[in-house]
């Protein structure tokens, strides 16, 4: 059973090709084995197209140069290798003539789709198919290792380039602000993801995984993807791109149980519909939640009655009350979803963590409409070995570039970045992803937003706002060079790529992941 689902519209489709359940774009195929399992899948694709109906068979629009202009001594410079930077600058290069240079800190490219996309979603890594394609694009260079602030600074860039976009994610994770927050034992889930992703600041982290609850705070989709990750078979994981640390941990896990936590009610629940109904896929695992947890307070029943909300929060509050009212098989391991508590202390001692406790909360409406919750005074320890707070990513500073602390995003009008003390744009500055508009959204979300980009830069060079460079491109891949010597380019990242296939094709896995700087380096110098 696949464990994922890919929700299309066309905003978010990411040309994937894989869309198959109900999306009118591509259709149910012919040859769709769909089953029972899958009919609820389409229930929530038919209610989000009642609402917002798109003509069978459209195709998704694909941006490209509309008009009748000379592109051809454009420079940009896109730092990032993520989606949201991947897309941007297929979305350049679709202009004739166009140079694109992307930076990426790291010597693999793709930014979240390799750290952050959880390895049982093949479906969605897919979209690398379509980033690969940049190799071929003649006026593409791809700079692996390259850090802006250390190797290169944003003036060098913006003197070597009409204009730079910083698309560099939002890599940070935000804190609960609770006493124990810290203790051996609590981590964040950002870290846990990009440890079983072989990130490679992360390989060397140690998560214990020898008790037998963990709970998650927060029931986003990263939460699902980390409860699902924690109590699906090894064996499962070892036929995916997981790291091979993460597999070995894995295999000697005790965890029976994952704990959700939810600081609002089922029906505000942060998770998609269609994330929430592959769990109750998953093999010898039982998704609980409690029948009066399950219950909707009277502020959600009338914006459902009301039709004031999405079809989908109608959807999420009858899933968990389908849910809540299935009875548990007594399979080997559980997912408890819990609402409307929230966490006030993570309680243990030196050693290890030994239990969260929480608070009941009820929901208020908030000044602008929606509803908050409020907590009340009825406390509860859940006692558990592991802790992972999973309420969000936070985006972190370039030097040199305008930062906004407390949204942690790059201050901008639609992708144009702007000066914080005059509000006026920076001229040559741009960014894109989730370092632009905050983390949210599906990988399909920041081909939109970097289109929404480029189309400013586009407008911006079309009306002369944009300062041509100081030198040709061979003098800024001179200065890459001169500044660190091992950098990799597209022709290094493919053969780090297909070793990691190749090793994989032995062991029958999608691929085996290498997770340090010298085996990668190894490989790119064979
Ligand atoms: P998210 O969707 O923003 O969820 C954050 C969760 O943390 C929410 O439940 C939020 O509750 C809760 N929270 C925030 N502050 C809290 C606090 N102080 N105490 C308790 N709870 C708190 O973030 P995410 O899960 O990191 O996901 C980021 C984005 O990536 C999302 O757009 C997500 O859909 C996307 N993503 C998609 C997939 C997929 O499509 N398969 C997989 C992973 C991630 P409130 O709602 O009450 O604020």
């Amino acid at each position: 059973m696949r464990t994922e689902m890919l929700y299309i519209d066309p905003d978010t489709c990411i040309d994937c090709s894989q869309c198959v359940y109900a999306c009118p774009v591509d259709a149910i195929r012919p040859d769709d084995d769909l089953d029972d399992a899958m009919m609820p899948f389409l229930e929530i694709n038919a209610a989000y197209y009642e609402k917002y109906p798109i003509e069978p068979g459209t195709a998704v629009p694909r941006r490209s140069a509309k008009r009748d202009f000379d592109y051809s001594s454009l420079r940009v410079a896109v730092v990032g290798s993520g989606p949201a930077a991947s897309y941007a600058a297929l979305e350049l290069l679709a202009r004739p003539g166009v140079q694109v240079d992307m930076f990426e800190r790291l010597l693999t490219p793709y930014g979240l789709i390799r750290f952050g996309v959880a390895p049982d979603h093949p479906g969605t890594k897919a979209v690398t198919d379509v980033f690969q394609s940049l190799g071929s694009e003649p006026g593409f260079r791809l700079h692996l290792g390259v850090e802006v602030g250390k190797h290169l600074s944003h003036e060098e860039l913006l003197a070597h380039n009409h204009a730079v976009i910083y698309a560099v994610g939002a890599p940070g994770d935000r804190r609960l602000g609770v006493p124990g927050e810290d203790l051996p034992g609590s981590h964040a889930a950002t870290e846990f993801v990009a440890w079983y992703n072989g990130h490679p600041d992360f390989v060397d982290r140690r998560f214990d995984l020898s008790c037998e609850r963990a709970v998650i705070v927060g029931n986003g989709n990263v939460a699902l993807d980390v409860a699902r990750i924690l109590v699906t078979d090894p064996d499962e994981l070892e036929k995916t791109d997981m790291a091979d640390h993460a597999i070995a941990a894995l295999r000697k896990s005790n965890i029976r149980e994952v704990v959700v936590l939810g600081r609002r009610g089922p029906a505000q629940a942060a998770y998609t519909n269609p994330e929430f109904l592959a769990l109750t896929n998953l093999a010898d695992v039982d998704v609980v939640i409690d029948p009066a947890e399950a219950e909707l307070d009277e502020h959600s029943i009338r914006l459902i009655e009301s039709g004031a909300v999405e079809p989908s929060v109608r959807i999420k509050a009858e899933l968990a009350e389908r849910v809540a009212g299935t009875q548990a098989t007594g399979a080997a391991k559980r997912i408890v979803f819990r609402y409307l508590e929230s966490p006030v202390e993570v309680v243990g001692d030196e050693q290890q963590v030994t239990g969260l406790t929480i608070v009941r909360n009820v929901l208020n409406e908030g000044p602008d409409g929606s509803l908050l919750a409020t907590p009340g005074d009825q406390t509860e320890l859940i006692e558990a070995g592991l802790v992972l707070r999973s309420i969000g990513y936070r985006g972190s500073s370039t030097v040199d570039v305008p930062f906004d602390e407390v949204r942690g995003v790059i201050p901008n009008d639609e992708g144009r970045v702007l000066e914080p003390s005059t509000g006026a744009p920076v001229p040559g500055v741009y960014t894109a992803g989730w370092i632009k508009r905050g983390p949210s959204g599906v990988i399909g979300t920041n081909k939109k937003c970097a289109a929404d980009t480029v189309e400013r830069l586009i407008d911006d060079f079309e009306n002369g706002k944009l300062t041509a460079p100081k030198s040709g491109a061979h003098e800024l891949e001179r200065l890459v060079a001169e500044r660190n010597p091992d950098v990799v380019d597209f022709a290094g990242w493919t053969r780090i790529d297909q070793a990691e296939i190749a090793s994989g094709d032995s062991r029958g896995r999608t691929r085996v992941k290498l997770v340090d700087v010298e085996s990668m380096l190894a490989v790119v110098r064979s």
